[in-house]
């Protein structure tokens, strides 16, 4: 295909993935026309997500949801519960959820992303009043990272760890087989209301991230550790993504960036699925409005708030394991307004102001806060030698090969 599509729409779209999708289908029901480029854009996104239940706009309906944990369980030192219902995103019920029938929705790579049009790789040309860019993130390199390896396990064989309607959303007990002077990752484990438990080691923060072989090692141990013994054929998926992509400028007449380009990704939880789904209207309104919706989005108090969770990254990103725990349960023994504001709040500045520093200041020993403001070992993990794939013996309930059945959901994934 190519030539022009139609005349000029109000809006063009570039990327179909949850943020963008969102972005055209809440366009459409605020009545204005929609162009809609993504290569493949009738594919069901790859990754599983999840947020918190509050933060999901009120038009996302309940079908949405695929699983409901309503006091995900923390492990610091002691088990800790979030009194906060959260939730597993059904990927079907949330694209069904922003249906895109009245949007013009082409199949094509776009090359060319300006103001007020795009050139597609095969010469189409789309004109718009206004273009997003929600083409997701590109390679973190030596950046601040997210990195998870996840597998999916029946959820008769995961029982001994998650019961159902249970939920670890960070795992930190001393089951994964990593010492205390590696670098540290935690598991996260929920059912996903579909038969399946998915149990992911991450890690948050470090500099280039860390490798896929290494946290499934990792995983398989805690699985062990449990008496969990897996067959080597589950199906697996795989994060690597950079946790620092700032907000954009504001400014008129340029393309918007919108979703995890856009600076909505959360620094801290990697998340950034269920903010953009809050911040679409504010997007539109704008748009109709005939103001900036940059500015709309990233308020002074919004850019405070992403400033302070990127300084909570760098904290994150050179702590040992003993520190994160410590670290933890002093953040999970906050008060709950100070945890929203932590976790998701797009610009709750002073409840999470108040967070980092009582966070920082009831985190026991004393002297460990130095390392987490950054006085101390600010490069502690850089260049982590974390080995060869397959080389390490040291995981004991590494019973299955671990590379071979990696499905893959980030291209850009590499030797990660
Ligand atoms: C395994 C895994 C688990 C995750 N879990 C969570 C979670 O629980 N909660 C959460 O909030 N986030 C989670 N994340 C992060 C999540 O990936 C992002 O939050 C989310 O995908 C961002 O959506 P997006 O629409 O901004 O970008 P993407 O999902 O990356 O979508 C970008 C879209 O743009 C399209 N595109 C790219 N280039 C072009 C081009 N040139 N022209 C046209 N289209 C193009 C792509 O085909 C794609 O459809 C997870 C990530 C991974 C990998």
């Amino acid at each position: 295909m190519s030539g022009r599509v139609g005349g000029a729409a109000d809006v063009c779209v570039v990327g179909l993935g949850p943020t963008g999708r969102a972005l055209s289908h809440r366009a459409i029901a605020a009545g204005l026309t929609v162009v809609a480029v993504d290569p493949r854009p009738e594919r069901l996104w790859g990754p599983t997500y999840s947020c918190w239940i509050d933060e999901l706009p009120e038009w996302v309906p309940r079908s949405a949801i695929a699983s409901r944990i309503e006091r995900p369980a923390v492990w610091t030192s002691r088990e800790l519960r979030i009194e906060r219902p959260y939730c597993v995103l059904s990927k079907q019920g949330l694209r069904d959820a922003m249906p895109l029938d009245d949007a013009t929705v082409v199949a094509g790579r776009a090359r060319i992303v300006q103001p007020h049009r795009v050139e597609l790789a095969d010469g189409t040309e789309v004109r718009a009043a206004a273009v997003f860019d929600t083409r997701g993130q590109g390679s973190p390199g030596k950046r601040r990272t997210a990195s998870a390896h996840g597998i999916f396990v029946d959820e008769d064989i995961a029982a001994p760890m998650v019961a159902e309607g249970e939920g670890l959303m960070l795992d930190w007990r001393a089951e994964n087989g990593a010492g205390a002077d590696e670098p540290p990752s935690f598991l996260y484990a929920v059912p996903l209301g579909d038969g399946t438990v998915i149990f992911e080691e991450t890690s948050l923060g470090l500099r280039g991230g860390m490798p896929q072989h290494e946290l499934r090692r990792r995983t398989l141990n805690r699985l062990a550790a449990h008496g969990i013994r897996l067959k080597g054929d589950e199906p697996t998926e795989a994060a690597h993504y950079p946790l620092d992509d700032a907000p954009p400028k504001a400014g008129r007449g340029q393309v918007i960036p919108f979703g995890s380009r856009g600076g909505m990704m959360h620094p801290i939880t990697g998340y950034c699925v269920a903010d953009s789904l809050s911040q679409v209207d504010k997007a539109v309104a704008a748009l109709q409005g005939g103001e900036d919706p940059i500015e709309a989005m990233w308020s002074r108090e919004a850019r405070l708030v992403y400033w302070m969770r990127m300084r909570g990254v760098y904290g994150l990103g050179r702590l040992t394991t003993a520190q994160s725990i410590a670290m933890f349960e002093a953040f999970f023994t906050r008060p709950p307004r100070q945890q929203r504001a932590l976790l998701s709040s797009h610009d709750d500045y002073t409840a999470l102001g108040a967070a980092l520093f009582m966070t920082v200041a009831t985190t026991y020993p004393f002297h460990w806060r130095y390392d987490l403001v950054g006085w101390t070992n600010r490069n502690r993990w850089v260049d982590w030698d974390y080995g060869r794939p397959g080389a390490d013996t040291r995981g004991e309930g590494a019973t299955v090969s671990p590379e071979s059945d990696i499905r893959r959901h980030e291209s850009s994934l590499g030797d990660f």
